[in-house]
């Protein structure tokens, strides 16, 4: 039984958009080289892949690699030195480099933009 506690239907049409862990969630079957989960949801019949909205969607790396290849920049080390310790090309290395900080980007304004207001700043 696959665990989907952590998943949400991304229609956002759909009455349980959002909603984690609601039950609404299958896995009818799965694709690709890396058994990729394809999640559809029962309230609104729309099916999804298991990484769309993260920076691995349409990508191909193995999760482990990808998240390895992560792990290394956010460590700071350069792309080449990436590229070498985890047996990936260079271009790769960018490529995800360029995913995750557009992905942390909308995060980002996403949190930032229901923040609460806090009455101690002296700007409002
Ligand atoms: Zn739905």
């Amino acid at each position: 039984m696959d665990d989907l506690s952590r998943f949400c239907c991304l229609n956002e049409t759909c009455r349980d958009h959002g909603k984690r862990g609601h039950g609404n969630l299958t896995v009818p079957m799965r694709y690709g080289p890396n058994q990729t989960r394809l999640l559809w949801c029962s309230t609104c019949r729309t099916r999804f892949s298991e990484r769309k909205g993260t920076p691995l969607f349409d990508t191909r790396l193995p999760a482990d690699k990808a998240l390895s290849v992560l792990a290394h920049v956010a460590e700071g080390i350069g792309t080449r030195k990436t590229a070498r310790l985890t047996g990936v090309h260079p271009d790769t290395v960018t490529r995800y480099i360029r995913r995750a900080g557009h992905h942390a980007e909308q995060l980002h304004d996403e949190l930032v933009a229901f923040s609460p207001s806090d009455d101690r700043s002296p700007v409002r």
